[in-house]
């Protein structure tokens, strides 16, 4: 029983493991620049709290976390974000 148990669980795993891979939408469409304007964009890298999704998470490149980053707290200062939602 253990055994099976195991094995089961390996399974399990291989298929997290396999998961797709991530990569930069931000690459893919080209863009060279983020507007602290373009709130709908800003808004699919925050999460429902208000907090910014990691590159981790969201795929996106170095170069492409730094301008989200800074848009969103531009973006944030002005209001057009949330700090935090409750
Ligand atoms: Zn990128």
């Amino acid at each position: 029983m253990l055994i099976r148990k195991r094995t089961r669980n390996v399974k399990k795993k291989k298929k997290f493991l396999l998961a797709r891979k991530k990569f930069c939408r931000l690459c893919v469409d080209k863009v060279k620049s983020i507007d602290y304007k373009d709130v709908k964009r800003l808004e699919s890298f925050v999460r429902e709290r208000g907090k910014i999704i990691s590159p981790r998470i969201s795929g996106n490149c170095a170069k492409h976390q730094r301008m989200v980053r800074e848009a969103i707290k531009k973006a944030r200062f002005v209001s057009l974000l949330p700090y935090t939602r409750i």
